[in-house]
């Protein structure tokens, strides 16, 4: 109970900030503007749903991963649109507006996972280098964060 106390108030102070700084740039990447709508309209439901989808509907393991999903890249829905439930976890973990262009990258290298401290954000060609260096390296588990540490 809480961390999940402290994970919403997390996410509400990067709201504050959000609705302070948004729209200082002209937008009109649809998907752009898909989140900033749902930040300044449906927060409170969106919050919800993600604190559900980590705390409840996720699993953990000992990694820190958070498994969600009978099969890799699940979709959930929310205000009539469907998307990856990790895609939903980091927009609102984050409190920044997606483009369409931008892809999630996992640091874990886990499709399953919705942890939103092993996302990234990137576009195809860090996909690629991504995939690259774990064929090289293995994943680098000592480098992400956990939960307990944010
Ligand atoms: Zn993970």
């Amino acid at each position: 109970m809480q961390k999940l106390t402290s994970e919403r108030d997390r996410i509400w102070a990067r709201h504050e900030v959000y609705l302070r700084e948004r729209m200082k740039v002209e937008i009109s990447d649809r998907q752009y503007l898909w989140w900033d709508w749902v930040f300044t309209t449906h927060m409170e439901s969106a919050v919800a749903k993600y604190l559900t989808l980590i705390f409840q509907l996720a699993s953990r393991d000992s990694h820190g991963c958070l498994w969600f999903g009978d099969h890799a890249r699940a979709n959930i829905k929310f205000q009539k649109k469907t998307l990856t439930a990790y895609r939903f976890a980091y927009g609102i973990a984050t409190v920044v507006p997606l483009s369409q262009t931008q892809l999630m990258r996992h640091e874990c290298n886990n499709p399953f996972c919705v942890n939103p401290r092993h996302l990234l954000t990137g576009d195809q060609k860090d996909n690629f280098r991504d995939h690259l260096a774990t064929q090289a390296y293995g994943t680098r588990w000592e480098l992400l964060r956990g939960w307990d540490s944010m």
